[in-house]
């Protein structure tokens, strides 16, 4: 329906006057009930009466039409009345993707926002702040936002309801062109991703730098040894030098991994777009990790399609996972003696897969460090994995990769019997019709 200008004006004119007139009805009543009172008794004359119950209606609803227009906001457990200009400040505010509080000079609570609840569940419009957010931090920082009359940021940590770390944004603000700091208005901000970032970053820079200097103070060892004490002894400087050689090694394969993973982490959200087929690197990969396979006396036992598989992918990358996890199949599960490595098709909601399963006879891995192998440097046995030449990122490497390439892979032990890593990967959709025998 169209409602025109006019129309709504004089409706909106017909909707004042009335509440006008309720507001004061009770004066209204006394004064006439008075004036007629005095008429009928003689005290006044019909005309002064009329005239005397006019003046003081008049007056009535002047001091009516002079009061601010409230109206009564009902916010969950409290029934509120409002000033206009609350509610201007409440509109601007609900549109805020953040928490946001308008408060008093002296910290008493005027308005918020409906996300403001979440971080202050007791908030309550007249009541100071302090009953519902209680961080000396940012009382404190109120006060001196208050007092200064200037833009603060403070950042603090909290327990409840949840554990997070939030920043305040406190800013005094103007209404109607009046003084600066009139009102103070309070942003918040939830830092805890960014917190969980940094303190990610911050142990991975020191994890990598241990496994560093680990073996850095072994070789540094050892060229003191050999310039000092061993400098005339050769059976010890051709020992030491094979220890060296290793240390040396270490590094570097550490290096190596470490600038794998920040190039895969870079390019995280590029999907590559070229037509491979699995089988063929699945089968590079175990012919190159035969003779590494007969060292150590385990059989790698291939159960593979005589087809084609195509994926989209990465050639490098995707051999680096199939590596990653034959080597660990043989390096931690050479007990078992045997190595099974399978490719096959598998037809899901999503489409069709290329499963990829390394299975060892192993020890196997214990449930609860299950979720957590993928992690960077994280190992069951960190002697054992040095001891084998390890560098704690092998898994992470296999994970970042196959979430680039919209795969995924999960893993299956049970301790004493072995582990099955399993990769899937979406079949390329070009050739899933033309691949039906596969
Ligand atoms: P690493 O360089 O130490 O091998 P990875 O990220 O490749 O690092 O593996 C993490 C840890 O997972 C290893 O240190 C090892 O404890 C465990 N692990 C991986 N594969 C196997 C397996 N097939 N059997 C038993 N444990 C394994």
């Amino acid at each position: 329906m169209v409602v025109s200008e006019g129309r709504r004006g004089d409706a909106k004119d017909a909707a004042s006057w009335s509440r006008r007139l309720r507001r004061v009805r009770l004066v209204l009543t006394v004064s006439g009930a008075f004036f007629l009172l005095m008429g009928f008794i003689g005290e006044l004359s019909p005309l002064q009466a009329l005239v005397g119950f006019g003046v003081i209606s008049a007056a009535a609803l002047i001091e009516a039409s002079g009061e601010p227009s409230t109206e009564s906001v009902a916010r969950g457990r409290e029934d509120v009345r409002m000033h206009p200009r609350d509610l201007i400040i409440e509109a601007v505010i609900s549109g805020l993707p953040d928490p946001a509080i308008v408060l008093e000079h002296d910290s008493i609570v005027r308005t918020f926002n409906a996300k403001a609840l979440e971080i202050a569940p007791a908030l309550a419009r007249g009541q100071p702040l302090s009953f519902a957010l209680r961080n000396p931090g940012v009382l404190e920082a109120l006060r001196r936002a208050a007092d200064v009359g200037a833009e603060l940021r403070v950042e603090y940590f909290e327990r409840v309801p949840a554990d997070r770390w939030l920043e305040a944004l406190i800013a005094p603000i103007a209404v109607d062109g009046t003084a600066r700091g009139q009102l103070l208005l309070m942003v918040f901000h939830d830092m805890t991703p960014l917190r969980r970032v940094e303190e990610m970053r911050a142990d991975f820079v020191a994890n990598a730098s241990h496994e560093l200097r680990t073996p850095l103070a072994s070789l540094s060892g050892f060229i003191d040894t050999l310039l000092g004490p061993a400098r005339g002894d050769p059976q010890a400087r051709e020992r030491f030098l094979a220890i060296m050689k290793d240390q040396a090694e270490r590094m570097a394969r550490l290096i190596d991994d470490l600038l794998s993973l920040s190039r895969i982490e870079l390019k995280a959200h590029i999907h590559p777009e070229t037509a491979i087929d699995l089988v063929t690197i699945v089968r590079q990969v175990a012919d190159a990790l035969q003779l590494l396979a007969r060292d150590r006396g385990v059989a790698i036992e291939i159960d593979m399609p005589p087809c084609e598989m195509m994926v989209l992918g990465d050639r490098d990358e995707l051999i680096r996972v199939f590596e990653n996890l034959v080597e660990n199949a043989l390096k931690y599960g050479a007990s078992g003696k045997r190595i099974d490595l399978a490719i096959a098709r598998e037809t899901t909601a999503d489409g069709d897969e290329a499963v990829v399963s390394v299975k060892d006879y192993g020890p196997g891995i214990s449930p609860e460090h299950l979720p957590r192998l993928t992690e960077r440097f994280y190992r069951v046995d960190v002697a054992e994995s040095r001891a084998q030449g390890g560098t704690g990122l092998g898994l992470a490497l296999v994970k970042h990769v196959l979430q680039r390439h919209r795969g995924r892979l999960s893993l299956e032990s049970t301790l004493g019997s072995g582990a099955t890593f399993t990769v899937r990967l979406p079949i390329a959709r070009s050739t899933a019709a033309s691949e039906q025998t596969c």
